[in-house]
């Protein structure tokens, strides 16, 4: 067994979509979720679960509600 660098434990989430902002199909970087409180969800109608995702193209963070990607 040779020792080896211990790889960083984070568990990073990708995906490949096409961006709306630059317009290419690429890989997007899973950055974290938001939760909105049920009054902002009625307000707005969006899900009560907001997705953050970054380009790693143009490094554009998008957001993607929950409901969109169960669909
Ligand atoms: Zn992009």
């Amino acid at each position: 067994m040779t020792t080896q660098q211990p790889i960083a434990n984070v568990r990073l989430q990708t995906r490949v979509g096409l961006c709306p902002t630059c317009g290419q199909v690429g890989t997007f970087t899973f950055l974290g979720e938001q939760r909105w409180p049920p009054r902002v969800v009625a307000a707005t109608g969006l899900g009560p679960v907001v997705h953050l995702w970054q380009c790693n193209q143009c490094q554009t963070t998008l957001t993607e509600t929950a409901s969109e990607t169960q669909d």
